[in-house]
């Protein structure tokens, strides 16, 4: 029985050694990757339930990294979170995506709402909006364009600030998604107070716990809420038929997920959505 003890307290030990190591590798690597353009953006297209037809897309960041090849952001976002890294990953992709959107526009293609991910990190930048600002004029595209998702749980601490700065955000074009919207502890609550325009829910935060009446009840009603509060709603996450049948039916506005589309590289993005009528 002690054997069995120390077996695992080995084991325990060694996994937590490894795990530090992986930071520790992480953290080395990562001006490097950010210098050498290792770090690629993926889009994954979001769909209009009622009309089965694309209306924007998310980016979403991996790793492409020379010796492991395909990290995904599971991996390193939080590391970098941690150590702070995140501020200038998140701006390499916001940078990325104004590019692209100014060359579907100067191309003559329609392009659609991309929405990129503000860490909570850059969020509390008190310099964000000029930030934001000056990226989209660089690039001389509509705020609209660039959509900014906010996780819920940012908004936890220093609610005046986030208030500020995200009036401050709406009031010069940009539209704001409340993120994982559902998952945190303050959800009602900060709908009270902060301007959102669209809140993403994730699906299989409302089917893991097996009850799917629960959960849909739940989600309805959110829906519900959210579009007498004047808000539209895109579930995240969504794999079936099944869930994109009942979505539709409780009025939910757009759905991003496997049903529709894995996240893809740029290239494979602008072939099937941009391009995709030749000429
Ligand atoms: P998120 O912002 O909630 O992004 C949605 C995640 O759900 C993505 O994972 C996406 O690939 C995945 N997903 C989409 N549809 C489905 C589906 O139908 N089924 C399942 N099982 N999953 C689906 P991904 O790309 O691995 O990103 C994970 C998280 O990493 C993101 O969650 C976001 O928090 C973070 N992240 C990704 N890119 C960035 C970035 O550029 N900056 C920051 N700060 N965080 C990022
Ligand atoms: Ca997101
Ligand atoms: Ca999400
Ligand atoms: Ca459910």
């Amino acid at each position: 029985c002690k054997n069995q003890f120390e077996k695992n307290l080995a084991f325990y030990n060694e996994s937590i050694g490894e795990q530090v190591s992986n930071e520790i590798a992480i953290a080395n690597e990562m001006q490097t990757a950010l210098d050498e353009k290792q770090f690629v953006v993926y889009l994954q297209p979001k769909f209009t339930v009622a009309t089965d037809s694309i209306c924007g897309a998310e980016a979403l960041v991996r790793w492409k990294h020379p010796q492991k090849g395909l990290i995904s952001p599971g991996v390193f976002v939080p590391v970098f979170e941690k150590n702070g890294f995140i501020a200038k990953l998140d701006y390499y992709v916001w940078e990325r995506t104004c590019q692209l959107l100014r060359k579907w526009l100067d191309d003559g293609r329609k392009p659609y709402p991309v929405s990129v991910n503000i860490s909570r990190i850059s969020l509390y930048n008190p310099n964000l909006v000029k930030l934001l600002k000056d990226l989209v004029e660089k690039y001389n595209l509509c705020a609209g364009l660039l959509q900014l998702e906010v996780t819920e749980s940012a908004y936890m601490s220093n609610t005046e600030l986030m208030e500020k700065t995200i009036h401050d955000l709406r009031g010069s074009g940009f539209t704001i998604l409340m993120d994982d919207f559902g998952s945190g502890y303050s959800s009602l609550n900060t709908l009270k107070s902060i301007e959102v325009d669209i809140l993403k829910i994730d699906m299989k935060f409302l089917s893991a716990d097996g009850e799917m009446e629960k959960g849909e009840i739940i989600l309805a009603s959110i829906i519900r809420m959210a579009n007498w509060l004047g808000m539209s709603v895109t579930v995240e996450g969504v794999e079936s038929r099944k869930q994109r049948d009942f979505l539709e039916g409780v009025g939910c506005d757009s759905i991003q997920g496997y049903y529709y589309s894995r996240p893809v590289p740029e290239g494979e993005y602008e072939e099937t959505y941009i391009y995709a009528d030749g000429g």
